[in-house]
């Protein structure tokens, strides 16, 4: 759900001028499965048309990915099945994609957090809330090495909160059924928190919304565990209200996930050893202030700028002194990691994104139809895997791309690359290179990242003007 918080902050011109509300009675179903295929299947906004167009093959395809995510039949169609699981409650956490972790996997790097209930909804007594939430909190620490405690004030690793409608993160709730409850990924701030959503009936039994149920869901989120296939599973995004709740257990699905993330809790001493699988470590979460800090690739983006690193990527904008930090996937779930190149088509108002021999193209959050595309096709020679850098010269409509000790430019009015290209870096860039990581345009001179160097070059007098260090945008 955390795409959407940072999401509608990018989105908002295109956000408004997209009304969801006021359908008309008869299509009622068809907006039912519009907002579900966009609020849990990434399906870009805009596309309400076809929505109602039964052949469209974007849609199509978004009901049979989400049809075999939830274990219905997969036919493509909204048959009576399918129907009736979309009117089910659920997580607002989406379910794009395959994983038992978020893409990128956060997870806490350390193994005592701290929890803290900022407040209570009136369905239940607050006892009956503390002991739903140290429940759900004890079945995640039986089978990991974590162990969590309450703190009454302050800011906890996770805040756990009830809230009607619009709270505050962009992610409003939506009345009674269908969203129940949110969480955030691992993380700083907001990440790592629970939100109830409090117009449902929460109970300590299945006649309403059981809370313990859905707290161990949640938790399961701001753990780093994201929605699974299963249907036995607890990370189901469906809600599933469980007759025997005093025999609830963890499947199977639900221990290997989080453990491929913490490990097995700790052998106690009278327990014989026993060999665990080979847990790779996650990758770690990179430190904006590190002196040696690189990026992968740096892109404008309606005035901000954004700076890609790893899962993440950090947003600086002409607002704010502090730069934000996200997960990439929380924008854009459908993009890998670990990007090589990022620059802005200004006449379009996209993003273009570049990773191996692939490149998407944004715009806001959405990814546009018809991509990832192949390299070649803007004009690259076959022996060109993959580019470092990409900038956009606003002024003169060129784009550059940077691939070695080479560089290509496009021309952006007549959309093809230009002739006499590749050129060398060192030639037309000196004091450059020879190779770069990521590159910007912007006050009128180009930033070349290389390590954790930045080079601003001024393109006019065709020489380095500064030496700086990569992260000198981000006011550490
Ligand atoms: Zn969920
Ligand atoms: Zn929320």
């Amino acid at each position: 759900m955390r795409h959407l918080v940072v999401l509608v902050l990018l989105c908002l011109p295109i956000c408004l001028a997209y009304p969801l509300a006021g359908a008309v009675k008869k299509d009622s179903n068809m907006d039912l499965v519009q907002q579900y295929l966009e609020k849990y299947y990434n399906l870009a906004n805009g596309m309400k048309q076809l929505v109602r167009r039964k052949d469209s093959i974007t849609v199509g395809k978004k009901i049979k990915e989400m049809q075999k995510f939830l274990g219905l039949e997969v036919t493509g169609n909204l048959d009576s099945n399918t129907l009736e699981v979309i009117r089910k409650p659920r997580c607002g956490v989406p379910d794009v994609g395959h994983f038992a972790t978020f893409p990128g996997l956060p997870k806490w790097r350390k193994t005592h957090l701290t929890y803290r209930i900022v407040n209570y909804t009136l369905d239940l007594s607050r006892d009956a809330v503390d002991a739903a939430i140290e429940k759900a909190l004890k079945v995640w620490e039986e089978v990991t090495p974590l162990t969590f405690s309450r703190i009454y004030e302050g800011e906890a690793d996770i805040m756990i909160s009830f809230a009607v409608r619009e709270h505050g993160d962009f992610a409003p709730f939506d009345g009674p059924g269908a969203t129940v409850a949110h969480a955030y990924a691992p993380g700083p701030g907001i990440y790592g928190d629970v939100h109830f959503d409090d117009d449902e009936q929460w109970t300590e039994d299945t006649s309403g919304t059981n809370l313990f149920l859905s707290a161990a869901h949640e938790l399961g989120h701001s753990l780093g565990l994201f929605h699974s296939d299963n249907p036995e599973a607890l990370m189901y995004p469906v809600y599933n209200p469980r007759t025997d709740l005093a025999r609830f257990r963890l499947s199977q699905d639900d221990v290997n996930g989080i453990q491929s993330l913490y490990g097995p809790p700790p052998a106690s001493p009278d327990e014989p050893m026993v060999p665990t699988k080979f847990i790779p470590p996650a990758p770690q979460m990179p430190s904006l202030c590190d002196p040696a800090l690189s990026f992968d690739a740096v892109s404008t983006l309606r005035g901000e700028i954004l700076f890609f690193k790893d899962s993440y990527f950090w947003r600086k904008t002409p607002w704010n002194h502090k730069p934000e930090f996200h997960l990439i996937s929380t924008f854009w779930p459908a993009l890998p990691s670990e990007l090589d190149a990022a620059c802005e088509s200004y006449s379009k108002d996209m993003v273009f994104i570049f990773k191996g021999s692939k490149f998407w193209a944004t715009r806001g959050n959405e990814i546009q139809a018809g991509y990832p595309r192949g390299i070649h096709t803007l004009g690259f020679p076959p022996t060109v895997r993959k580019i470092d850098a990409a900038l956009s010269d606003k002024e003169k409509k060129k784009t550059y791309f940077f691939a070695e000790d080479k560089y290509w430019r496009y021309d952006e009015n007549r959309q093809s690359m230009e002739k006499g290209f590749p050129r060398l870096i060192a030639d037309d860039f000196p004091g450059v290179g020879p190779k770069v990581d990521a590159a910007l345009q912007a006050f009128g001179f180009f930033y070349f990242f290389s390590g954790s160097s930045q080079f601003q070059f001024d393109p006019n007098a065709k020489k380095v003007t500064h030496i700086l260090r990569s992260n000198n945008w981000l006011k550490c």
